[in-house]
């Protein structure tokens, strides 16, 4: 079993990604050819948002996001450490300093009551992260960005077609942003990335940002990166969107399953997800205590798992000043239990309740004590 399968959803989609590639060999235009331009149409539709900007990857997204909003040394950016590296990552790059708010213990997104605590006269903005598919308290997120008149910007990566109160991710906030990286719920077969806002100005910084600052060409008007999405990464993301919502129905579909199989479960804690919104299971991940030894079971069993994420990043090194090392105990628990199950469009009922079993017997086997 894949932890994630690639191969059948392209046995699905095959000839339409062959022939949307071979157009682009046709016509030869790799960088900003003509189907970059059809997927920032289309994708700003799907999600609501004004303007749709496509670029190299997710980090670069969160990047960009932060230079055209002018994000620079010593400006605080108020995100949670319980996410990927790159999250953080892009604001130290820029000079500024992430200041993380620990999580809700049972959705493991930022605790939207705790954010107005930290902020300081040299906060700039708000970066929630939306965890596994399931979107951010973002209401009361804004509500706080509001009364400080700061923006906020959605890390978006894993949660692209949710839904949060009749809105989509990635067009609930100043400015979203999404990853096309193979395993995210909307992938490609390489690096890609996407910006969403509503904000002309803004929508028209990020463009110029992506190509070295240029308002026209060789008129650097500000200090940009080469951060295009290129044109094959565009086609395949277009054919991916042929069945896009069905496979968003299937994620939604074998979320809900997991949980209902696992509900009673002894020994296996399962994500909250909340009624004014949905998750798109970008990873299907539980709660487990001896994670190490339920891992290795379940690979005895050729069950894949992973861990998202082992260690929060104010316990990184590389961010270990930022933070004292108690700061965040919530996200401290959950790095130590979290195991995320095979998730993917194409996962059978028959694949998922071997994964069931196989978590039942581990979680058993585990708990009783090991015979010398
Ligand atoms: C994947 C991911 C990113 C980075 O996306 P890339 O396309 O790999 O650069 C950023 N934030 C989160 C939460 C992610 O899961």
């Amino acid at each position: 079993m894949q932890f994630i399968d690639l191969k059948s959803q392209y046995a699905a989609l095959k000839p339409a990604i062959d022939a949307g590639i071979q157009r682009v060999l046709d016509h030869g235009q790799y960088i900003m050819g003509p189907e970059v331009a059809e997927l920032e149409q289309r994708l700003a539709a799907f999600s609501g948002a004004g303007h749709c900007v496509t670029v190299a990857s997710g980090t670069e997204a969160l990047l960009i996001s932060l230079m055209a909003l002018g994000i620079g040394p010593g400006d605080e950016i108020i995100t949670t450490p319980f996410t990927f590296a790159a999250t953080a990552e892009v604001i130290v790059l820029l000079g500024a300093v992430p200041v993380f708010v620990d999580i809700e213990p049972d959705t493991c997104n930022i605790d939207a009551t705790r954010i107005e605590a930290r902020i300081t006269p040299r906060t700039r903005a708000i970066m929630p992260v939306s965890l596994y598919g399931q979107v951010a308290d973002m209401d009361a997120i804004q509500v706080v960005a509001t009364r400080h008149g700061l923006p906020v910007i959605e890390d978006a990566a894993q949660s692209f077609g949710a839904a949060y109160r009749g809105h989509h991710s990635g067009a609930l906030s100043t400015l979203g942003c999404t990853s096309f990286f193979p395993s995210k719920p909307l992938g490609c077969y390489g690096d890609g990335g996407a910006i969403f806002t509503s904000d002309e100005a803004l929508a028209r910084a990020c463009r110029e940002i992506r190509v070295h600052g240029q308002s026209q060409r060789y008129l650097h008007t500000r200090v940009g990166v080469g951060g295009r999405m290129d044109t094959l990464q565009c086609a395949v993301v277009l054919a991916k969107l042929g069945r896009f919502e069905w496979e968003l129905g299937r994620r939604r579909a074998l979320g809900a399953r997991y949980h209902a199989l696992l509900q009673a479960e002894p020994g296996v804690g399962l994500l909250a997800v909340r009624d004014d919104r949905d998750c798109v299971w970008a990873q299907y991940t539980v709660f487990v205590d001896e994670r190490d030894r339920v891992q290795k079971a379940l690979q005895a069993r050729g069950i894949p798992t992973a861990v998202h994420y082992p260690r929060p990043l104010h316990l990184q090194p590389a961010y270990a000043s930022l933070c004292c090392s108690d700061c965040c105990p919530a996200s401290v628990r959950a790095s130590q239990r979290v195991m995320s199950l095979p998730m993917s469009a194409d996962l059978t009922e028959a694949q998922q309740d071997e994964v069931v079993a196989a978590l039942r017997e581990a979680v058993a086997a585990v708990a009783t004590p090991e015979v010398a």
